[in-house]
């Protein structure tokens, strides 16, 4: 990172941060499952300042694909064109004990518009065109909600803001709108 000051996030995500849980880590080992960054998000992290370092060039696994194919249900052969086996893909970048490079003790360092999509997304999901979300155990928004719509209060995001997202991110992907 060079320029990005830490960014203020919903106090949920900054008491999370503090208690060293958040989305922001995966468990050592299981970095492959870690989404892809498409081209466009890189770029306008790399424009917020993260540096190189923060990104890494992962294999196409089988099992990352496998894995995407569960978040989008029917969309295997589009997926296995666009993540082929002998093929890389980039993704975020991180340290030996899973955390992000761009995670600060107050939450992400990048603004939030820079962030990739599916950061912004989580917890919220779209699945066959209904909003849900998944059930993080260490996510401190949906401890302190209940359901949905106190979830998105906490997070300070809105039904039609994650729609927005979720649409933005599959056309960041290369996933065609589905009719
Ligand atoms: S880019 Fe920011 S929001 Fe996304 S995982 Fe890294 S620290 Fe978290
Ligand atoms: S979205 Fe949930 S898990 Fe992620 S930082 Fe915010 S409170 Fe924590």
């Amino acid at each position: 990172m060079q320029s990005a000051a830490p960014a203020p996030d919903t106090d949920a995500c900054s008491r999370c941060a503090e208690a060293s849980g958040t989305c922001c880590s995966l468990v050592p080992g299981q970095e492959e499952f870690c989404f892809p960054l498409s081209g466009c998000e890189r770029a306008d992290m790399q424009a917020a300042g993260a540096g190189p370092e923060m990104f890494f060039c992962q294999a196409n696994t089988p099992a990352f694909v496998d894995n995407l194919c569960r978040l989008f249900p029917g969309e295997t052969e589009k997926l296995r064109q666009l993540f082929p086996a002998e093929g890389v893909h980039d993704r975020l970048a991180v340290s030996p004990d899973g955390a992000c490079q761009l995670l600060g003790s107050q939450g992400c360092r990048l603004p939030r518009e820079a962030r990739p999509y599916y950061c912004r997304l989580f917890p919220f999901w779209i699945r066959a065109g209904r909003q849900m979300y998944f059930e993080f155990k260490d996510c401190q928004a949906l401890r302190e909600s209940r359901g949905g719509a106190g979830l998105l209060k906490r997070l300070g995001m809105t039904e039609t803001g994650v729609f927005d997202l979720y649409h933005r991110l599959r056309e960041a992907w290369g996933l065609t709108e589905r009719k």
